[in-house]
């Protein structure tokens, strides 16, 4: 479904991203792994054509949706990288790092602009709208506050209402845990495993591993910019060096 060959990212002279391969399959739960500054932010900007590729292309259902804008490469008349929203409506949405809601919105609002490439589609985005109450329930009586009153934990699960009215195939999460209350992180997972129930393949990074490890199928650990270390989620977790430095030592 999502193809990422030979992908790297260069901010000026610092290497954020080398050399990157990783495949996801329709129907599945990744997870990517990695200490702070390992590049798991850039590699979602990457996918959603943010950030300009030093090498690599990114396929999507066979489908060409990012590549190397380097002039090298741009000589050679390789230069087809779709715009992020081309990549957004072909249902590779990104939910990014700290949310980034719009706090003086309502709740209500924020969500439909998570529509607003369907924007015409009036009777769908409802029903839409519905089913994603239904999988965050505590939201719906407060659909018309702003967003900038709600706890963290909420205004996460808003962030990620807001994705599914975007209509992911394809769900790249960004920390979705970060700075989050450890029983609200496990709801939050909860939920993220009920989207994927529900067909939706996931992308999820994280900085706790061993939260990860619990809920994907297959992993990547990112190290400096690079795969240090690929498997089933299930392997990984047995990895003498992934469970000394990642996952302590209970
Ligand atoms: P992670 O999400 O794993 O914490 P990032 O992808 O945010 O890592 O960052 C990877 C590396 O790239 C880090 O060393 C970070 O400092 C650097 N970096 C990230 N964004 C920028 C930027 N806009 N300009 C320069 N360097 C950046
Ligand atoms: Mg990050």
């Amino acid at each position: 479904m999502l193809e990422i060959k030979d992908l790297s990212v260069h901010y000026g002279r610092a290497i954020a991203l080398a050399s990157i391969n990783l495949e996801i399959k329709s129907g599945e739960f990744i997870a990517v792994i990695g200490p702070n500054g390992s590049g798991k932010s850039t590699l979602l900007r990457a996918i959603s054509g943010l950030v300009e590729l030093e090498r690599g292309t990114v396929h999507y259902n066979d489908e060409l949706l990012v590549e190397t804008t380097n002039s090298r490469y741009k000589k050679m008349g390789r230069n087809k990288t779709l715009l992020p929203h081309e990549i957004v409506k072909r249902g590779v949405v990104h939910c990014p790092e700290r949310r980034r809601l719009f706090p003086k919105l309502t709740l209500k609002e924020n969500l439909m602009l998570g529509a607003y490439l369907f924007k015409d589609e009036v009777e769908e985005n409802e029903r839409r709208f519905q089913d994603v109450l239904e999988l965050f329930p505590a939201l719906k009586d407060r659909l018309h506050e702003e967003a900038g009153n709600f706890s963290g934990g909420q205004q996460q699960m808003i962030a990620i209402a807001r994705s599914l009215m975007g209509r992911p195939k394809i769900l790249m999460l960004d920390e979705p845990s970060l700075g989050l209350a450890p029983i609200i992180r496990s709801d939050i997972v909860d939920r993220i495993k009920e989207i994927a129930k529900q067909g939706t393949t996931i992308l999820l990074i994280e900085q706790d591993a061993r939260l990860a490890l619990s809920v994907a199928d297959r992993a990547y650990l990112l190290e400096d910019g690079v795969v240090a270390s690929e498997g089933l989620c299930s392997e990984m977790i047995e990895n003498d060096y992934i469970h000394e430095t990642y996952l302590g030592f209970s």
